[in-house]
């Protein structure tokens, strides 16, 4: 047991689980074994209460209503941003901006910061592990000012070389962006090296929180970031929300995404000025339901401690990286040292597809696809993998059935 697990009371994961409606599903005539929580995680009772709470007693729109109904959910969309601002440890409220997700927030960063800076020539650094969205939106800026995307490889472990990234930094970076964790290696990355390193040459940050704010206790702080981004339905709350933490001074002195109701102090035709942070990101009615269920998910995740969770899922992967080990051949893709509970996989026997249908039939969802990371799939040589991403919630049988199940693939396919 590791240092910090051991003065931690275990997890009661059978109680946790019945917090989570949709798990004592069957499926198939199967009980439900969900393994794909990389592309979207179930919901607590509490999300899902919070949501219909909102709609039943609350609805109205913030900002901009003298009445009662708008007063309560002004306060109560506010609230969450508090609530957001202390899990991830940043400074102030209005370095957290609402966005619809991880691709938004990103997309945001690309319009507003990247794409101003950008000169010909320059350069911005990402990662062979990268999801989509953390490429193309930098592709997309690059292409438009004459920029280059500069690229971190990964070596056969699924790690950073860290050695190529030093290389690359140079007077010409204009930006770093990477994961915080893959979504398909499950690599964590030494983000707080990476950003010393860069912030030596005045290069700021941004870190893709898609896959590690899931996972891990986040102090953006800590991590010395400058912008930190995820999606609200990968932390067990609702779809269409997201958050993008940014340093107040970047913030500060970056113009508006969209323009729109809620973003401006004063329109005129003859010009118009800019409210103030974070509001001046926020164009439109926001997802404010959303931000409640999140609010309601972060609650969830304090309560059940998120160090425990860590700890109870650094358990339950080194048991699923045991179990599928044994499984005759398969391939495990990343094998890092620092890792989240994520477990991509081929088969000698059959296609990832092949493998996610025959599981299927078993009640088992997980992932088979390029896990919209292309450019790591290339590197590996193979067009798909088969990805097991698990949660707190998940449990040793589950993982005992996903490998039995593998086993009926080799039989089924042999
Ligand atoms: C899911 C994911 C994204 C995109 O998140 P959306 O919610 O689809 O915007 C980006 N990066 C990583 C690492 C992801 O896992």
């Amino acid at each position: 047991m590791s240092a910090v697990s051991a003065h931690l009371a275990p997890l009661n994961v059978e109680r946790l689980r019945r917090d989570f409606p949709i798990l004592s599903q069957r499926v198939r005539h199967k009980p439900l074994v969900y393994l794909d929580n990389g592309a979207t995680t179930q919901k607590p009772q509490s999300v899902i209460d919070a949501l219909v709470n909102y709609y039943t007693t609350e609805n109205a729109n913030i900002h901009r209503g003298v009445h009662y109904l708008s007063q309560q959910a002004t306060f109560a969309y506010e609230r969450t941003r508090g609530r957001i601002r202390r899990f991830l440890n940043a400074a102030d409220n209005s370095e957290i901006v609402f966005v619809r997700g991880t691709t938004e927030g990103i997309n945001l960063v690309a319009q507003s910061y990247a794409r101003p800076h950008l000169r010909e020539g320059d350069e911005i650094i990402v990662s062979q592990m990268e999801h989509h969205s953390n490429i193309v939106p930098w592709q997309m800026v690059c292409a438009e000012r004459g920029a280059q995307l500069r690229v971190i490889p990964v070596d056969d472990t699924g790690e950073l070389i860290l050695e190529e990234y030093e290389k690359l930094l140079n007077p010409r970076t204009r930006l770093v962006a990477l994961a915080h964790a893959s979504n398909v290696l499950g690599t964590i990355n030494p983000v707080a090296h990476i950003a010393a390193l860069a912030h030596q040459q005045g290069v700021p940050v941004l870190v893709d929180g898609a896959q590690g704010i899931p996972h891990l206790p986040v102090d953006v702080r800590a991590l010395g970031c400058d912008f930190y981004v995820f999606s609200g339905h990968k932390l067990f709350g609702p779809t269409g929300v997201g958050v993008l933490y940014g340093r107040r001074e970047l913030l500060d002195s970056m113009p508006p995404y969209q323009g729109g109701g809620s973003m401006i102090q004063k329109v005129s035709f003859e010009g118009t000025t800019y409210a103030e942070l974070p509001n001046r990101f926020e164009a439109g009615t926001p997802h404010i339901a959303g931000a409640i269920g999140l609010e309601a998910a972060i609650d969830y995740l304090n309560e059940a401690g998120p160090e425990r969770l860590a700890a109870y899922e650094a358990e339950l992967l080194d048991y699923a990286t045991g179990a599928l080990s044994q499984v005759e051949g398969l391939r495990l893709f990343g094998t890092a040292r620092e890792k989240v509970a994520v477990l991509s996989f081929s088969m000698e026997a059959a296609h990832p597809h092949d493998i996610g249908t025959v599981l299927d039939s078993e009640g088992i969802a997980i992932r088979a696809g390029h896990h919209c990371a292309q450019p790591l799939m290339q590197c590996y040589g193979v067009p798909a993998m088969a990805r097991a991403s698990l949660a707190f919630y998940n449990t040793r049988e589950e993982i005992d059935a996903l490998a039995a199940a593998l086993c009926k693939v080799n039989e089924v396919f042999s």
